[in-house]
């Protein structure tokens, strides 16, 4: 079976003219560090699950990312973030939202899924749960950066002169996810967001719903989305794509472009990674750029934002 693994860092990326040189630079050693992260547990034989959530946890140490360190900014001003990881061998899964403390929201999900029941936990309770599992425990402006800060600031004049409507992707977006195949032929998905900038202090996003930002089913598909999580929900994106492969018989791109396309018929942007039963990969996004990686099955690490994919040497 032939080991796979696809990255996003979200569908909000800037105009390559409003980071330095420099800034994108580190931007895509980051997506190259979190595909070897993942990488490495799987040529070693580990489980997709853990290859995921391995990836996932380097981008939201990352601040270059709407995930953990790095996250938006809700109305008043803190973070609420959203995670979710997903086993396509077993349909176990597990997801939190709303939670203020975690470091590294991705892991807690995990820890739940292991746990079992409940699947899903919101605000403090997630919180308690991460601190009771001994998970790493921070206060909520670890999660804080300068660029998320102007990003509110930005968001809240908007609001007064009545433009929100018109920010642009990478003021409002971003969320981070990973989806592997492992040598058993075992599939997985995670995704872990700060939500968007500005979003009402309680709203939770498509990220920890498993079926709409996130899933993942042996034999049909594992997919992480990015984008306006409200019509990720309303389409079900994630179930919406392995029953298109499952019920239709539609390949991978097929399945993705034609979510994709009906999602892009409300305006909104939008984007995924997507991972076929036969380790095939697809990363789609109809915005300007979507930060994104893969690694081929020769072990070579594949990053970009916009157009252009570096080839950013061996895992
Ligand atoms: N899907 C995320 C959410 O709606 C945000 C994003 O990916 O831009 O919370």
């Amino acid at each position: 079976m032939t080991i796979a693994l696809a990255i996003h860092g979200g569908c909000g990326t800037l105009p390559k003219a409003e980071m330095t040189d420099g800034e994108w630079a580190q931007a895509r050693a980051d997506l190259a560090s979190s595909l070897r992260a993942g990488w490495a547990i799987l040529t070693k034989g580990g489980g997709a699950v853990d290859a995921v959530e391995a990836a996932v946890r380097v981008m939201e140490d990352s601040p270059h990312f709407n995930a953990g360190h790095g996250a938006a900014f809700n109305a008043d001003g803190d973070h609420e973030l959203d995670a979710s990881i997903m086993d396509g061998a077993t349909l176990a899964a597990g997801a939190l939202c709303g939670v203020r403390r975690i470091r590294n929201p991705v892991s807690a999900a995990k820890v739940l899924m292991l746990r079992g029941d409940p699947l899903l936990l919101a605000g403090a309770a997630g919180d308690i749960f991460a601190e009771h599992e001994g998970l790493d425990m921070v206060e909520n402006d670890y999660f804080s950066t300068e660029r998320r800060r102007k990003n509110l600031s930005s968001m809240k004049i908007r609001e007064l002169v009545g433009t929100a409507g018109q920010a642009s992707e990478a003021e409002k977006h971003g969320t981070v996810g990973a989806v592997a195949c492992d040598a058993k032929g075992h599939l997985a998905a995670a995704t872990s967001t700060g939500g968007y900038t500005n979003k009402p202090v309680g709203r939770v996003g498509d990220s920890p719903i498993i079926g709409a930002g996130t899933y993942a089913r042996d034999g049909r598909c594992a997919v992480s989305g990015t984008g306006k999580g409200e019509y990720f929900i309303r389409y079900c994106v994630g179930h919406e794509i392995a029953s298109l492969i499952a019920y239709k018989g539609l390949s991978l791109k097929e399945a993705t472009d034609t979510v994709l396309g009906e999602l892009g018929a409300h305006k909104i942007g939008a984007g995924l990674v997507a991972i076929g039963p036969d380790g095939g990969i697809v990363a789609p996004y109809n915005t300007d750029g979507m930060y994104r990686g893969w690694v081929t099955p020769d072990g070579l690490v594949h990053v970009a934002t916009h157009g252009d994919v570096e080839v950013a040497g061996q895992a």
